[in-house]
């Protein structure tokens, strides 16, 4: 009896037989990568069966309201930014932004202030105590201070060769140290290739992107839209196993891709951060803007003041919460896995390779997202690849993961 006879049989005796095409699509993770695929499929008619085994939706996004009725993100601060329309305009279907453009400053050692990073002409004048007014005057004080180097091999290389030694060691030395737990030198020059040097008074982390603001009621709130369909079902606190396969028709995971193969190679190294609360009176001040980076803190690398967000006190207490992270390996933080290690060396980018090749043998399954393809990746460029690959697994085209480990 060959297949087709035996679906018959079973469909005369009553059994449910279902073909691929009517089998629901499993998505393990319900972060953002997996919240736009369940969306995008669910929209063209397809079931989807959305598992996560936190007990709650958004992912890394996450975020709630604690007792002191301010908006926290449970995985760190989310800023959302964006240059490309189809990614906001889509996400403009789950919710609102309220304006809001991201500013960091670093607490100078020893009360000298808050300086702004990127550095800028503020940055410069009050580290080196210049008085410097124009463009061309800062731009000629870093060129002065500069290391030159042709081709950089790492990050302290390439920090030196924009902006010298003083402010290497100075801002990015220590946080970085904390934050990957290695040197600049052991450090890919990928890392710090995003941050600019600014020799104007700009101030803003993101000041090209086209839109950026806070979602209005929080991120949660908005995945939480993306999932509410008739097609969809979310289960929380459910953790994928294997046999999940045998009644779904395809996989989109969005988990980590060593985890996934049991760690046959090896595991694939992820920073992590602990994150430490504290209670605050409302009207307490810790720096001029919501994220400061912390360079004297021998292990905290930034704190966030989550009511200088807009819509972020969501009721009012008296008190607010401040947060401090706390950078650490992986296997320090129960693998809750947050940044990829981009290596001076290449060996993580070669091991995610190894782990490709093995995807390759595996049939109807796509590894997406930050884990699934060991990546950073902005909120954004998830929405933007997910919506993508959704689209075009839905056309009929197998997708295959990404062969190079970062964004
Ligand atoms: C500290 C921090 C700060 C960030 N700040 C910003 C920012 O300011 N702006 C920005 O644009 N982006 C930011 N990001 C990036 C943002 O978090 C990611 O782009 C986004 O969350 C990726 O979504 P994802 O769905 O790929 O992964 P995730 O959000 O990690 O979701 C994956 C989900 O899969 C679940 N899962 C994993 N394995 C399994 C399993 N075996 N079974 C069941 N479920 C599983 C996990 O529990 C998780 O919920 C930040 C990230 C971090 C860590």
């Amino acid at each position: 009896m060959d297949a087709p006879q035996a679906a018959a049989r079973h469909a005369r005796a009553g059994a449910l037989v279902l073909t691929a095409t009517d089998r629901p699509v499993l998505v393990v993770g319900a972060g953002l990568a997996g919240a736009v695929h369940a969306r995008v499929l669910a929209e063209a008619g397809r079931d989807v069966h959305v598992i996560d085994r936190r007990p709650h939706v958004a992912g890394n996004a996450h975020d709630e309201v604690d007792a002191t009725g301010v908006r926290r993100h449970v995985y760190g601060p989310h800023l959302f930014h964006t240059n490309s329309d189809r990614v906001h305009a889509w996400l403009l279907r789950f919710t609102t932004f309220l304006p809001y453009e991201h500013r960091v400053t670093v607490r100078l050692p020893d009360g000298r202030g808050f300086v702004p990073v990127p550095v800028n002409r503020a940055t410069v004048n009050t580290v080196f105590g210049q008085r410097l007014e124009t463009e061309a005057e800062v731009a000629a004080f870093l060129a002065r201070v500069a290391v030159p180097v042709e081709r950089p091999r790492n990050a302290a290389e390439w920090l030196h060769a924009r902006v010298g030694t003083t402010l290497t060691d100075l801002l990015f030395r220590p946080y970085s140290r904390k934050m990957w737990g290695v040197e600049l030198e052991d450090l890919d020059a990928s890392v710090v290739r995003r941050v600019p040097t600014r020799h104007d008074d700009e101030d803003r982390y993101f000041p090209t992107a086209r839109h950026q603001g806070m979602p209005r009621d929080g991120y949660t709130e908005m995945v939480r839209r993306m999932l509410d369909h008739p097609r969809i079902r979310v289960e929380t606190g459910v953790a994928f196993e294997r046999a999940m396969l045998r009644e779904h028709a395809f996989c989109f995971a969005s988990s980590s891709i060593d985890e996934w193969f049991g760690y046959a190679l090896g595991p694939l190294p992820y920073r992590s951060i602990r994150f430490h609360h504290r209670t605050e009176p409302a009207r307490a001040s810790f720096g001029p803007t919501v994220q400061v980076n912390l360079v004297e803190h021998p292990t905290f690398t930034r704190h966030c003041d989550w009511s200088l967000l807009p819509g972020h006190v969501v009721r009012a207490t008296g008190s607010k919460t401040v947060t401090h992270d706390e950078p650490c390996d992986v296997r320090d933080n129960g693998h809750e896995r947050y940044y990829p290690v981009p290596d001076g060396s290449g060996e993580n980018a070669a091991l995610y390779r190894r782990y490709v090749a093995l995807a390759a043998a595996e049939r109807d399954v796509a590894f997406v997202g930050r884990c699934g393809t060991y990546r950073y990746l902005d909120m954004d460029q998830v929405v933007g690849q997910s919506l993508e690959s959704a689209h075009a697994w839905l056309r009929g085209a197998t997708p295959a993961p990404a062969a190079e480990p970062r964004g």
